[in-house]
């Protein structure tokens, strides 16, 4: 899978890099994991992190063909060294499925005319 097809077409961010694709039954699964540059402390803003663990987010995206797609994100559960303040990093990953209306909604659209 090309990243730049990820990011553009599926709505990926910047930030999470491309790890592998998982066929399943009737669906695809995009792995990503995040990167050392988005673990920072939303208290002090400092980059001092630690990885404490991790667990993986599924969203769904827009299907290919038939087969539904989801993007399966690596959720990193970080420590601040500076601070002490623990969080997650969660993807901020445009939902298809939300009320929102913006420019990109007519994706599947646009590419199943092809
Ligand atoms: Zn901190």
């Amino acid at each position: 899978m090309n990243r730049s097809l990820l990011y553009h077409a599926f709505g990926v961010r910047k930030g999470y890099d491309y790890v592998r694709t998982v066929y399943g039954a009737g669906c695809i699964r995009f792995v990503l994991a995040a990167r050392q540059e988005l673990l920072v402390c939303p208290r002090c803003h400092s980059a001092q992190v630690k990885r404490k663990g991790r667990r993986f987010r599924e969203l769904q995206t827009v299907p290919i063909g038939l087969k539904r797609v989801w993007l399966v994100t690596e959720v990193p559960q970080c420590e601040c060294r500076a601070c002490g303040q623990s969080f997650e990093v969660s993807p901020l990953l445009p939902r298809p499925t939300s009320g929102t209306r913006t420019g990109s909604k007519r994706l599947s659209k646009v590419c199943g005319g092809g």
